[in-house]
């Protein structure tokens, strides 16, 4: 009989594309939405990312080429790895993917077996638990929480830990609460890791987008060198959500394994466009720097506008671009709230059990578009927010 694997059926959405789906209708019905609801960067790469990409298809850079991405972008990356991030990667040990979501992946079909647990952040990514499912192994949530400021909770994480522990997935800064995690909760981490033999993979894709301080990789932490993979790539950083272009930092007996995924799925990354990632990444018109400071002017505006809002209530990411608001003051459940928003008010947002079951009191905005958006933006939540004046909480 025919019939779709049982994998599919376990596997999830995302909340984000669902939204952007409806808004989209409503704006093809004549409505003027305003998209909050997606984690792409307004910005596009610098004109020396764009010559260099009609450069080397001029050139005829477009041909199969080297299965983990070409030699002279991953000697690019290492050095930008330790420019950026303080850490000594060889060049052979960086294997280029089409996208984040494509290297999380194989790299977890190339480290888990069915059964395996998998402890991962909640709220997060929604592609952790999904991912895990998909492989038949077990997805495990430590809760990011408020009274915690959204730090990874060790004393919780260490006793979910079971012999069929296998990994740990962590994201710093995270997708959706925008928290760096101390250097003492990942010095603990580590510590949990090498006591119990995990695997950890970092999820690194905001790294750059920080507000304040050094970045600190999983990498750098004693004993992380054999087990740790980090996930990385260009779209937030470098504003290159549609270029597809990721890349995992793996230890070399790992190195093979993501190679033999490469041939059996995408054989790839287009050459052209490992070309002007070397341009990206040497970023001589210092593009990153100026996006991440004027995300920086608009996380203050908006984050101050949003806790005017009654029933709101939003602490300022560390990183990242997301504003992650508490909303249980507002009387109505996060679902209803998005619906109103969008439906009512023509701002797309996501309700905050999208990124798992401990988000559901929270919704998230993006703040990657213009602060005029963003102002009008909060001019038609507040103006909506009648519709919940009367059954907000007294705080
Ligand atoms: N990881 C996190 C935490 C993300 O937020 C995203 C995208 O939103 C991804 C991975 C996937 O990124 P990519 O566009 O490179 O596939």
């Amino acid at each position: 009989m025919r019939s779709i694997a049982s994998r599919m059926s376990v596997m999830s959405g995302e909340g984000a594309l669902s939204v952007f789906a409806r808004a989209k209708e409503l704006e093809a019905q004549g409505r003027s939405i305003i998209h909050l609801e997606l984690g792409e960067p307004d910005f596009h790469p610098g004109q020396s990312v764009i010559d260099s990409a009609s450069r080397a298809l001029a050139e005829g850079k477009d041909r199969y080429c080297n299965v983990i991405g070409v030699p002279a972008l991953r000697q690019e990356l290492s050095a930008y790895l330790a420019r950026t991030r303080s850490i000594n990667v060889s060049p052979d040990n960086i294997v280029l993917a089409p996208g984040c979501k494509i290297a999380l992946f194989l790299a977890m079909m190339a480290l888990l077996e069915p059964g395996d647990e998998v402890l991962y952040p909640d709220p997060g990514f929604p592609g952790y638990p999904s991912i895990t499912l998909g492989l038949g192994a077990v997805p495990v949530p430590f809760e990011l929480s408020a009274r915690n400021q959204f730090q990874p909770d060790i004393e919780e994480i260490a006793a979910k830990i079971t012999p069929r522990t296998r990994m740990l997935l962590t994201n710093s800064p995270g997708n959706p609460t925008g928290t760096v995690y101390t250097d003492e909760v990942q010095r603990a981490l580590a510590e949990l890791a090498v006591k119990h033999d995990l695997w950890v993979l970092s999820d690194e894709i905001y790294a750059r987008i920080i507000y304040g301080g050094e970045y600190l990789s999983m990498l750098r932490y004693p004993g992380m060198a054999e087990r740790t993979l980090i996930i990385d790539g260009f779209s937030k950083s470098f504003a290159m959500t549609g270029w597809r272009l990721g890349y995992t930092v793996a230890p070399p007996e790992v190195v093979p394994a993501l190679a033999l995924m490469s041939v059996n799925t995408y054989t790839c990354v287009a050459e052209f466009t490992q070309y002007a990632a070397i341009d990206a990444l040497r970023d001589r018109e210092g593009n990153t720097p100026r996006m991440v400071a004027e995300f920086s002017r608009r996380r203050e505006q908006f984050v101050r506008d949003l806790n005017r809002i009654p029933g709101f209530c939003c602490a300022s990411p560390e990183g990242a671009f997301y504003a992650w608001v508490e909303i249980s003051g507002t009387g109505l459940s996060a679902e209803e709230l998005c619906r109103i928003l969008l439906e009512e008010a023509g701002v797309a947002c996501i309700p905050g059990a999208a990124f798992g079951p401990f988000g559901k009191d929270f919704i998230r905005f993006s703040f990657a578009s213009s602060a005029t958006t963003l102002q009008e933006a909060v001019e038609r939540i507040a103006k909506a927010s009648a519709a919940w004046q009367g059954t907000v909480a007294v705080r």
